[in-house]
């Protein structure tokens, strides 16, 4: 381990020491403008079991930003959009 290491290590548990010691005051601080109040409402009308899967379905079915930015590209010679990998341009036939 090292130095640096420890040091993340010392600061991340002073850090959390200090979040636990005041999690008491944030938490009543929500409580009393609303926020819990508030939250639980949604939550109770909203956030169905349904709707948690159907989230968590697409959450992980549907393709990340980078994912989709790693297979499109454009080719430089017509500047059509390659969405499969590959050497060729299936427009024009030149290598990417
Ligand atoms: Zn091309």
């Amino acid at each position: 381990m090292t130095l640096a290491a420890r040091k993340r290590c010392v600061a991340g548990g002073v850090a959390l020491l200090i979040c636990l010691a005041n999690l008491s005051t944030v938490v009543n601080w929500l409580e009393k403008i609303g926020i819990v109040a508030w939250s639980q409402h949604l939550c109770d009308r909203y956030l169905t079991g349904t709707a948690i899967t159907v989230i968590a379905a697409l959450l992980i079915l549907l393709p990340s930003g980078a994912v989709v930015a790693i297979y499109a590209k454009r080719c430089r010679v017509c500047d059509a959009l390659l969405l499969r990998r590959g050497k060729y341009c299936g427009e024009c036939g030149s290598r990417v």
